[in-house]
């Protein structure tokens, strides 16, 4: 389900950074549906504004199953992305894309009752957004606070840190076999300066 498009264009392909939003950039309340339940993580805005500034497309793709398990309403969503849209606005920082699947295994909406191509850790969405907004996967970063979002990354050909927040200590202790990951750090805050000084950092970089 594509919020925002960006209408497809002739474009330079950038990088994204691909956020999830629970519990990575927000405080992860079960299902979200109030907009009292908000909590931005205190560095969310800046992390966001930094990716901004380093000029990765940044890209929020998040799971919202509680849709169709009619937990949360459908119109909430959109209008809960435009709140976080206003706050980031008023710190300097943007999103450019917002996408979430409102597909569930269990839900009790039949036609959301599906095994959808978007449901993370499927890579529906990030796909959805490579292809509106101009994105190289291959240079791109997912970064989430459970296995799924690192699963998303590596599906489609991009890197991955998984953040300690939300329900990211839980996950770490329980590494799925054989599960890689980039990095794992404390907080979005953590996870954005790796992949600032991965992609840019090292050795002679900025002699
Ligand atoms: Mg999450
Ligand atoms: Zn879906």
């Amino acid at each position: 389900m594509t919020e925002s498009p960006v209408p497809a264009a002739a474009r330079v392909v950038r990088p994204a950074v691909f956020l999830d939003r629970d519990g990575t950039i927000n405080e992860d309340v079960g299902y979200l549906s109030e907009l009292s339940h908000l909590t931005l993580f205190p560095w969310a805005i800046d992390a966001v504004r930094l990716l901004n500034r380093a000029g990765y497309l940044v890209v929020m793709v998040t799971n919202q199953g509680g849709i169709g398990r009619k937990m949360i309403r459908p119109e909430f969503v959109p209008h809960l992305h435009a709140v976080i849209d206003q706050r980031l606005a008023a710190g300097g920082a943007r999103v450019d894309g917002w996408y979430s699947c409102p597909h569930h295994p269990a839900a009790l909406v039949e036609s959301l009752r599906v095994d959808c191509a978007c449901r993370k850790p499927a890579p529906g969405m990030a796909l959805d957004a490579a292809r509106d907004l101009g994105i190289d996967l291959a240079r791109s970063w997912v970064i989430g606070d459970k296995w799924i979002d690192v699963q998303l990354a590596h599906n489609v050909g991009g890197r991955a840190v998984l953040v300690r927040t939300g329900w990211g200590r839980l996950e770490e202790a329980v590494r799925p076999p054989g599960q890689t990951v980039e990095a794992i750090c404390d907080s979005l805050a953590g996870a954005v300066a790796f992949l600032l000084e991965a992609d840019h950092g090292g050795p002679g970089a900025a002699a």
